[in-house]
Order: structure tokens, then C-alpha cells, then sequence
């Protein structure tokens, strides 16, 4: 089941031995939404499970088992889930999982989506959800210790890259019996896996670095089989099936996976550095950094690299970020990250656009902040388009903050 060959290696060939059609040396994307049988023996078996085969688009498709495979093989789990999106993999995962009195313990810092779901859709049917101070493992461990169904993690965060040591936290709650479930979307498997640090299940956006071009939704569930088959079997009710030409593009994009992980794993160190010494720039949060504060847990659970994400405040809160960020040539600004060009999004605009800046504050996100998603372009170019642009903040900020 766990195949030995490496990242890079199982990135091009994994998922892709089987399901050839005359020859052909990439995956079919397969449109037919039924498969039909002369055999009716044979029909009744594969709808029962007894033989193999597809019956119907929306609980099985040979193009979506491929991708299926390539994400299972590359996190190292017993079995795997497709979805049409990341959101569609969360939310069918925890109400799949999770029944009224039950109780998850997270993070503050969960996708924005997530935590809409832990603060205004659970609830609804009496899931208890506790939500901590993302960084606070003492916190953390004294609510998991109450007692808890689930625990649900994200490392490293959005927006701030606080980095949860995952293994320690996966041991205090499977001594409570719980459900470990960690989305890896920011990490991918060539820098972390978190299976490998004691989570059950492991969840992608698989439309961000898995992907990697900004073409596709697409969501993944892998760990252990048992898990992945009760989530499965609401996925094939619920409908958030992944649609096979998503599927396709998907796995397209995962072959350079390995590859595009290195580069902006090397970038945005080299970024990082560079902005930290950088007089327009207050502070810098990325955990290759040797002061970063998540630096020393990253180094021991991330050894692929410390990934393509950073974010950085600047001085002059949210007047230096509307000077600085349309001044950038080279980044899309979007909220959307993970993809081969540079992206950047301010959590002011982005993905925290609805909160009060007293309720940003509280989440350590300073009206200054600038996220950055680290493409694969040349990195001296990149940084000579953040020089550039950040030019064009008045040197009067850094006097007044
Ligand atoms: C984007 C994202 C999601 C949601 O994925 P979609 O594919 O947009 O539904 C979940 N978790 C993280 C960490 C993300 O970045």
C-alpha cells in the first residue's frame, strides 16, 4: 500500500498505471456519466462492491480514481476521496463524522469557510465546536483534554503561517479517542504529512498548490480506509462529486507538483529574508525564519521545506497596502493562492474582508498585512517587483508607525 519511490517520482506516476485506453500515455478523461453491463451477474457485482467497475458518475469515475490515487500514494494513506471542491471534501467530512452532542476542538485560523461551518452551521445541529487561540498549545491541550469527538488542525494558518505541531497535539487527542483530521491545503504532502504524525485523515483544496495553475476546483480526503469509506458513502448522496474533466486537470497539474513545491519553497525563504531587512516592512511571518516563532516545530514536521506562502505587514496599515499592492507587475491580485504566478491578497480585501478590524486585531491579522503566495517565476525578479512596489509606500509610514 505505502510506495516507497519518492515525492517526485510518485507526483508523475502515481495513479497512472492503470485505466490506459488503446495505448494511450495519459489518464482518459472519461465523460459518460453511467457505465452499462450486458452481464446483469456481473452489473449487480460491481454495484455491490463485489467486483470492480464504475456504474455511476456520481459515486465513482475512472478519471477521478486516478487523481484519487496519485493524492493517496503521494500522503501515504490507506484510501482516498474526490470532491468538487475543498470546501465540498470539509464539509461532507465533518458532517459525515461529527452527530448532535458531539464536540470538535480548533483553531481560531481555519479557512474561512471551515470555521463558517464550526461557528454557524454545526451548531445548528448540536455539535459543540470550540475554537482556540491558533498559536496556544497550552490552550489547546486544556480543551482537548474536556473531552472532544474531533479534533480539526491547519498548519501552517492562514493568514499569519502560525505553525501547530501536529503530532503533539494528534497524541493528547487520540488518548481522548478522538477523530484527527488536519487540512494540509498550505503544507502539501512534499513538505509535510501529517499522517505520518498521527492524524487519521488529511484534507486538500486540491484547487490551490495540488493543481497548482488556478484552473480547477477540486477537494481530497485520505487516511484511514474506514474513515474515508463512511465520508465516501455521504459523497455519493450529498453529490460533491470532483467532475472528471477537473479531474483530469488536476492530475496534469500534480505532475510537477514536486518540482513547483521546491521552487517556491526556495523563493519565498529567499523573499522572506530579503523583506525582514526591508526599512518599509514591519514584520515578516514565514516559519523558515530562523526567529519565527513556528520555526523550530516547522523544521522537525516540514521536512520538505517551510512552503510558498508568507505575509508581511507594512507600515502605514492599510494606506501602505493600497500604495504598495497595485504598484506589484508580478502578482495576480485575487484571492486565490497556490498557483505557478505570484498572488496577493490582503486580508482586508481577501479572505477576512468581513470582519471588524477590532475582530482582525484579536486574530493577530494587522490592517497592514499583505499576503503573498510565491510563484515560480524567477525569484530575482520577484523581489525587484517588491522593491519596486514597495517604492511606492511614503517613507513619512515608517516615521509614524
Ligand atoms: C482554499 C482553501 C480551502 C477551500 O477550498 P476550495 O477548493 O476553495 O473549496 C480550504 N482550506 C484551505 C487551507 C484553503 O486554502
Amino acid at each position: 500500500m505505502n510506495d516507497a519511490r519518492r515525492p517526485g517520482t510518485l507526483s508523475i506516476w502515481a495513479g497512472e498505471e492503470r485505466s490506459r485506453i488503446e495505448g494511450a500515455t495519459q489518464v482518459p478523461v472519461v465523460h459518460s456519466v453511467a457505465h452499462g453491463y450486458d452481464d446483469l451477474d456481473h452489473w449487480r457485482d460491481v454495484s455491490l462492491g463485489d467486483a470492480e467497475g464504475h456504474v455511476y458518475a456520481r459515486y465513482t469515475n475512472p478519471t477521478v480514481d486516478a487523481f484519487e490515487e496519485k493524492i493517496r500514494v503521494l500522503e501515504g494513506g490507506e484510501a482516498a476521496s474526490a470532491f468538487a471542491s475543498g470546501m465540498a471534501a470539509i464539509h461532507t467530512t465533518l458532517f459525515a463524522l461529527l452527530a448532535p452532542g458531539e464536540r470538535v476542538v480548533s483553531i481560531k485560523d481555519t479557512y474561512g469557510g471551515t470555521s463558517r461551518i464550526f461557528m454557524n452551521h454545526l451548531p445548528k445541529f448540536g455539535v459543540d465546536c470550540v475554537l482556540c487561540d491558533t498559536a496556544d498549545h497550552d490552550q489547546i491541550e486544556a480543551r482537548i483534554d474536556e473531552g472532544l469527538d474531533l479534533l480539526y488542525l491547519e498548519s501552517p494558518t492562514n493568514p499569519t503561517c502560525k505553525v501547530l505541531d501536529i503530532e503533539r497535539l494528534a497524541a493528547r487527542a487520540a488518548a481522548k479517542g478522538a477523530t484527527v483530521v488536519v487540512d494540509n491545503t498550505f503544507a502539501t504532502p512534499i513538505n509535510q504529512r501529517p499522517l505520518t504524525l498521527g492524524a487519521d485523515l488529511v484534507i486538500h483544496s486540491a484547487t490551490k498548490y495540488l493543481g497548482g495553475h488556478a484552473d480547477a476546483l477540486g477537494g481530497a480526503l485520505v487516511g484511514d480506509a474506514e474513515l474515508v469509506r463512511t465520508v465516501t458513502d455521504f459523497r455519493e448522496i450529498n453529490g460533491a462529486a470532483l467532475y472528471p474533466e477537473a479531474a483530469y486537470m488536476l492530475l496534469r497539474g500534480m505532475k510537477t507538483l514536486q518540482i513547483r513545491i521546491e521552487r517556491q519553497n526556495a523563493s519565498a525563504l529567499k523573499i522572506a529574508r530579503w523583506l525582514r531587512d526591508h526599512p518599509k516592512v514591519a514584520r515578516v511571518f514565514y516559519p523558515g525564519l530562523e526567529d519565527d516563532p513556528g520555526h523550530e516545530i516547522a523544521v522537525r514536521q516540514s521536512p520538505g521545506g517551510f512552503g510558498g506562502m508568507l505575509s508581511f505587514e507594512l507600515h502605514g496599515d492599510f494606506e501602505a497596502v493600497k500604495r504598495f499592492a497595485p504598484a506589484l507587475k508580478l502578482a495576480h491580485r485575487a484571492a486565490n493562492l497556490g498557483a505557478v504566478e505570484t498572488i496577493v491578497a490582503p486580508p482586508r480585501t481577501g479572505s477576512h474582508v468581513e470582519l471588524t478590524a477590532e475582530e482582525r486585531a484579536a486574530l493577530g491579522i494587522p490592517e497592514g498585512l499583505v499576503r503573498y503566495s510565491t510563484g515560480i517565476e524567477d525569484v530575482e525578479d520577484l523581489i525587484l517587483d517588491l522593491d519596486a512596489a514597495l517604492a511606492q509606500v511614503p517613507d513619512r509610514f515608517v516615521a509614524t508607525t
